[in-house]
């Protein structure tokens, strides 16, 4: 027997190990795991190479729990080690990364900045147990060994009757860490972490149904079988290739991911790249809602199909984190901070070429079916359109895909829009007008009046289309978004006509009084102007401009200070060439007139949705009064 100090500058290394890692204890078991498919994997490559003449069969790894005596077992059947090999690799190697590993992480481990604690390794095991033992058989001809260690740097090696090969780790769990003795507890660790590792991992057992034969009778019951509890799919679908998978297999894949989640994915993105970096991964475009801040953290970022994270942040485009799937790199560099992680040269190189991919992609699909992607379009436009906000590249690549809808549903890309409205949708300034309507139902009247003019009115409802609306006024020459109810129609396109007023000058002015004292001015501004007699003698407006603004405020405008709280102002724009207008005029009492003009302001407020509570309860008996 060899009883010897392990090699370590730091007299007590183990209370620190459980000091500066308190988060993260469960951590132990995944490094366990990834250590025993390490040594499962270099065995099948020996065996490959020709240099271990072993029978390398169907190794898979088992883990045991041991409720009364307190013990945890991770048993592979793996290349095994030799006594020298256990004090080499254990004694020195393993010992040095963990006491590298804290040096590192002192300071750092405790806000969480970490992401994955790979490097702590082999040593992650003391943070739950008081007592390791190894007990491993090598591959090669030599006498197994056993080794222990109770947390002090004094370990024991001595020889072990073990014959078959392979290793076992025995935890005896310590008094505070007995939430590792219980099954559910280790089932739900392995489920997170272990779920996609490439050797399979058992579990306890469980029943199984064997299938009935043929000419069994109605009522037979299946003979029941208890089979070994494999955890794991060691074959997930992101490390086949494209051409192995059919829609259906992404799709069940997609269902394995998320067991939870009954709305298939529209569609998905196979990523594959070995350089620069090597990267593979599946990435879903779920149906999207408005609310972008509930559909974050679906990802899950793994290294060589070892779970570490679902928080991608830095590595995944920040719009595209809306996403679902897997990505899964021995590139990207994880226990560094996350402040770290977004200026690392590798992960920018990734998240880029993340970016690409998806706009590649969407590109694909536009090109193969737009019919069927103009159906999904408005399930998938609230990340386009994020990302074409913050991200130059793919806004240039987006031209070719972004969409923008009619009121009747007509798909329309930019440079097709620009072209059916350019004949005749200009303002004074010769800017090319995108007319638009936020709600279809609210605006119902302005998109009539301006459709009745033969304009076309596109429908942008996504809550940051302000913000994508003012990147294209700035990024394309000559075009401005105008919503249909920023002024009258006729006042936002250029006629080659213009309407001569019917009103002489005298009458506008006793129309302008008129309107004054009725029409209070903290909410209004009059605006008598002479249109098409057809036109809406009275008409609420808000400019542009102003609306804008404050919905961009409302949806997070960076460097939108300084506009405070906006009041609401609106416009009411008098059409003086209308009937109406001049049977007001011509009516004879004071009282009459005044009436006609509030509730035709009644009426125009009701068309904008400004009409509410008691105004619109007098309006609607003042109503009633009138057509009795
Ligand atoms: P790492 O896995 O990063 O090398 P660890 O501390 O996890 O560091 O493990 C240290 C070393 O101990 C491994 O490199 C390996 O040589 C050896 N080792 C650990 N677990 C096993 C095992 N189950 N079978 C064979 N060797 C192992
Ligand atoms: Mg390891």
């Amino acid at each position: 027997m060899t009883k010897g100090n392990i090699n370590v500058s730091v007299e007590n290394i183990f209370p620190l190990i459980k000091k500066f890692l308190y988060s993260d204890h469960e951590i132990f078991l995944r490094e366990l795991i990834s250590n025993a498919t390490d040594a499962t994997l270099k065995l099948k490559h020996l065996s490959n190479i020709g240099e271990a003449k072993i029978e390398y069969g169907n190794p898979q790894i088992e883990i045991k729990v041991d409720k009364e005596g307190k013990k945890l077992h991770i048993i592979d059947q793996g290349l095994g080690m030799t006594a020298d090999e256990v004090e080499k690799y254990i004694n020195q190697v393993a010992f040095s990364g963990a006491e590298e590993f804290l040096d590192q992480y002192k300071d750092s481990a405790k806000d969480s900045g970490i992401i994955g604690h790979f490097g702590l390794g082999f040593y992650s095991a003391f943070m739950v147990a008081d007592q390791v033992e190894i007990i491993t058989k090598s591959f090669k001809d030599e006498p197994a060994a056993h080794w222990t260690c109770d947390g002090s740097p004094e370990f024991t090696l001595t020889e072990a009757d073990k014959t078959d090969r392979g290793t076992e780790i025995i935890l005896h769990i310590a008094e505070d860490s007995t939430e590792f003795l219980e099954d559910s507890k280790i089932s739900e660790l392995l489920l997170k972490y272990n779920k996609f590792m490439p050797v399979p991992i058992k579990f306890g057992t469980k029943e199984e149904a064997l299938p009935l034969p043929e000419d069994a009778a109605e009522d037979a019951k299946p003979e029941m079988i208890t089979v070994d509890n494999v955890i794991n799919n060691p074959n997930p679908a992101w490390t086949k290739q494209p051409s192995e998978l059919e829609d259906e297999d992404y799709k069940s894949f997609y269902r394995e991911l998320y067991p939870m989640q009954f709305e298939e994915p529209l569609f998905n993105i196979h990523l594959n790249v070995d350089y620069p970096f090597n990267l593979t991964g599946i990435l879903y475009f779920p149906k999207m809602t408005n609310d972008m801040s509930i559909q974050k953290d679906k990802i899950q970022l793994y290294q060589n199909q070892v779970f570490v994270t679902d928080n991608v942040e830095g590595i995944v485009p920040e719009f595209l984190t809306m996403l679902r799937g897997v990505i899964d790199s021995p590139d990207i560099p994880l226990n560094v901070s996350r402040s770290y992680l977004q200026a690392d040269g590798a992960v920018k190189k990734i998240s880029s070429y993340i970016s690409r991919k998806v706009a590649d992609k969407l590109k694909s699909l536009f090109n193969t079916n737009r019919e069927d992607f103009e159906a999904k379009w408005n399930d998938i436009k609230i990340v386009i359109e994020y990302g074409m906000l913050s991200d130059e590249k793919f806004f240039d690549k987006a031209e070719a895909f972004a969409l923008y809808p009619t009121v009747d549903n007509t798909y329309y890309t930019f440079e097709e829009l620009n072209n059916r409205i350019k004949a005749n949708q200009t303002d004074k300034d010769d800017k090319l007008v995108i007319l638009y309507a936020s709600n279809a139902d609210e605006q119902h009247s302005y998109i009539q009046a301006a459709k009745d003019k033969g304009y076309e009115v596109l429908l942008l409802d996504s809550p940051i289309i302000s913000h994508l609306m003012q990147k294209l006024e700035t990024s394309k020459e000559n075009i401005t978004f105008t919503r249909v109810d920023a002024d009258h129609i006729d006042n936002l396109i250029k006629k080659d006509d213009t309407v001569i007023s019917k009103l002489t000058e005298e009458q506008k002015a006793e129309l302008d009084t008129l309107l004054k004292e009725v029409v209070p001015a903290d909410k209004f501004t009059v605006q008598i102007e002479s249109m098409d007699s057809e036109a809406a003698p009275f008409m609420i407006t808000q400019p542009e401009f102003m609306r804008r603004m404050k919905e961009m405020q409302q949806t997070g405008g960076g460097g939108m200070f300084g506009m405070g709280n906006m009041p609401e102002m609106y416009n009411l724009v008098v059409n003086t060439n209308s009937n109406l207008i001049g049977e007001i005029l011509e009516t004879k009492t004071k009282k009459k007139q005044e009436r006609l003009i509030t509730q035709s302001l009644d009426l125009a407020r009701l068309s904008q949705g400004l009409l509410k509570g008691e105004e619109l309860t007098n309006f609607i008996k003042r109503s009633y009064e009138m057509i009795k």
